[in-house]
């Protein structure tokens, strides 16, 4: 079509991006082709003058095409896509030369609570006693009484001790406090919070401890399943209020170049089952209904829950626009932070092994089975080594009926090799997270030893991929990492923390954040490769991650064609 003309015709201003201009393709005759094309085939955008890097070819001067749906009807080299466009009215949008990539997927993070950790209290810099005090003191003078004081973040490390309620119950006489570690699996309470749920007279839970000093009185640091004892307690959120911290996880999210989540839901430890529920039937899917999803999100429900979500699947269906439901998640342990994680030797230097959170490995093999067997995909958190050897164990016996994979979280310590060729045998998908690395790789040598902290043992990107295991990445965020897939990709390429043998390659990190957590979210084939016949969802970086050492920085992010974030300062 080299005698087709391109009539600029206004700019076109939106509230995310400034620069969509209407464009007039020139007509053929008959217009959009006649018989009046359904939106699924009818061109809606036109993007373009931008360099795509798919991971196997780059395309200098790229284009895509996508309709009213956000589909994706063409893609590739600008002159190329603009022939085929024929003659159609839509609207371009000029990418300023810039570097485009599928959408960032991140496998495994919690949104309702991060994005209601976004108004509490951070406490993940705290370096001192002192400090934590004072933003503790700050923060509840502006409580009324009984009004609860919530926190995350802290890392005793950082502290240079471990906090315990002394340190807070004089600024907080008169309010409940719980502050959880970056982690998530250790919280410290206050005094206040200790006698309001009788903790010093109750003894251990299963699966969690009351930590107490010489004397048997409880410190206010709770483990696990004991944070429970101290969350069932604490005020509901609203409908409301669930819905306002998922629309601010969003928007967290669409800034960090996200444009979907598998969400592992609010842990088991922190709510009811019952909570859970309501968290997808009442706001998740009430979102999704009102189409005001930003982000792509795959939510999944405790495994409590198989039950009920096998029927609702059945009677419902898995998805409903941008949402999608029908995994189950699982606790095996604990975390290398709290040596709670379960190993098959003891922590250096102790006797404990960490932590089994199901003693009846029976009754959880049943249940999963049970769950698999109706359809539903399963992911389990194993963390320790021997938690990775006896969960991928009874993930193999339980199957798989799904048409999405089976998951182990985490995966970051492993017994050898053979444990990786069975997670490979088993096609279990293993979810690990490289920026955890920044937070354990300070204490890993002292607590598990050279050669258990070690190549093929801790963090083992390369050689999971090199014993054929599927990996994807995913932050955990708001616990220990932000919601950071550029940050994981970068980190797992770089070994600098880690031993280098571990690295994997940018192309390996990349797909790992883009078509590989997608398979592992359900969503194989739907997002995570810019081709025909997939979701428009992608990312304007500044620069092109598959070439730079350097972070780039997120420009844009559309989702479905549509705009939801842009850099303001462009
Ligand atoms: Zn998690």
């Amino acid at each position: 079509m080299a005698g087709s003309k391109w009539v600029t015709w206004t700019t076109w201003l939106v509230a995310c991006v400034s620069y969509l201009v209407l464009v007039f393709v020139s007509h053929r005759s008959g217009g959009g082709g006649g018989g009046g094309p359904e939106a699924r085939d009818h061109p809606a955008r036109f993007f373009f003058n931008f360099t795509l890097n798919t991971g196997k070819a780059v395309v200098r001067k790229g284009a895509i095409v996508s309709n009213a749906l956000g589909d994706i009807l063409d893609v590739g080299e600008e002159a190329g896509v603009r022939e085929r466009l024929k003659g159609s009215v839509i609207e371009a949008v000029d990418l300023e030369g810039k570097y485009v990539f599928p959408g960032l997927v991140d496998a495994h993070a919690h949104l309702i609570m991060g994005g209601s950790f976004l108004s509490q209290l951070d406490l993940r810099d705290a370096t001192s006693r002192a400090d934590f005090i004072e933003r503790v003191r700050d923060r509840a003078a502006n409580l009324e009484p009984g009004a609860w004081l919530i926190g995350y973040g802290f890392d005793e490390r950082k502290l240079g001790e471990m906090p315990n309620a002394g340190w807070i119950s004089q600024a907080t006489p008169d309010n409940p406090v719980l502050i959880l570690r970056a982690d998530g699996h250790r919280a410290l309470v206050n005094f206040y919070l200790l006698a309001m749920a009788n903790i010093t007279s109750r003894p251990d839970p299963l699966g969690g401890k009351i930590e107490r000093d010489a004397g048997g009185s409880p410190t206010g640091i709770l483990t696990d399943t004991a944070i429970a004892m101290v969350r069932s307690l604490q005020p509901k959120p609203s409908k409301g209020e669930r819905k306002d911290s998922i629309m601010k996880a969003m928007a967290y999210a669409n800034s960090m170049g996200v444009t979907m989540v598998s969400d592992m839901g609010t842990p088991a430890f922190a709510q009811s089952a019952d909570e859970c529920w309501s968290d997808l039937v009442d706001v998740w899917m009430e979102i999704a209904a009102q189409d005001e999803l930003t982000l792509r999100v795959q939510t999944c429900v405790p495994l409590d829950l198989y039950d009920s979500l096998a029927s609702f699947v059945e009677k419902n269906g898995d998805s409903l626009g941008m949402l999608s439901w029908g995994c189950v998640k699982e606790f095996y342990d604990g975390s290398l932070g709290s040596e709670t994680a379960l190993m098959n030797e003891p922590y250096e230097g102790t006797t404990n092994r960490g932590l089994r959170i199901h003693e009846d490995r029976a009754v959880l093999q049943e249940r999963l089975a049970n769950a698999t067997g109706r359809g539903l995909q399963a992911i389990v958190h194993a963390i320790g080594d021997l938690a990775v050897d006896e969960a991928s164990a009874i993930l193999s016996a339980a199957g798989s009926r799904s048409k999405n994979p089976n998951r182990l979280e985490h995966v970051q310590h492993v017994s050898g090799s053979g444990a990786l060729d069975r997670i490979r045998d088993a096609e279990i998908y293993a979810v690990v997270n490289p920026l955890h690395i920044q937070d354990d790789a300070r204490t890993m040598l002292e607590k598990l030893g050279s050669v258990r902290s070690g190549k093929g043992r801790s963090f083992p990107f390369k050689s999971m991929l090199d014993r054929g295991v599927k990996i994807a990445f995913g932050s955990d965020w708001p616990l220990v990492a932000p919601l950071d897939p550029l940050g994981s990709l970068l980190e797992s390429t770089s070994g600098r923390r880690h031993v280098p043998e571990e690295a994997v390659s940018r192309e390996q990190g990349f797909r790992a954040i883009t078509s590989n957590a997608a398979e592992a979210a359900g969503a194989k084939g739907l997002v995570g490769r810019l081709q025909k016949g997939q979701k428009c969802d992608f990312v304007v970086l500044d620069r092109d991650l598959l070439e730079v050492e350097e972070k780039p920085v997120v420009l844009h992010t559309f989702v479905n064609g549509v705009c939801r974030y842009s850099r303001r300062d462009i």
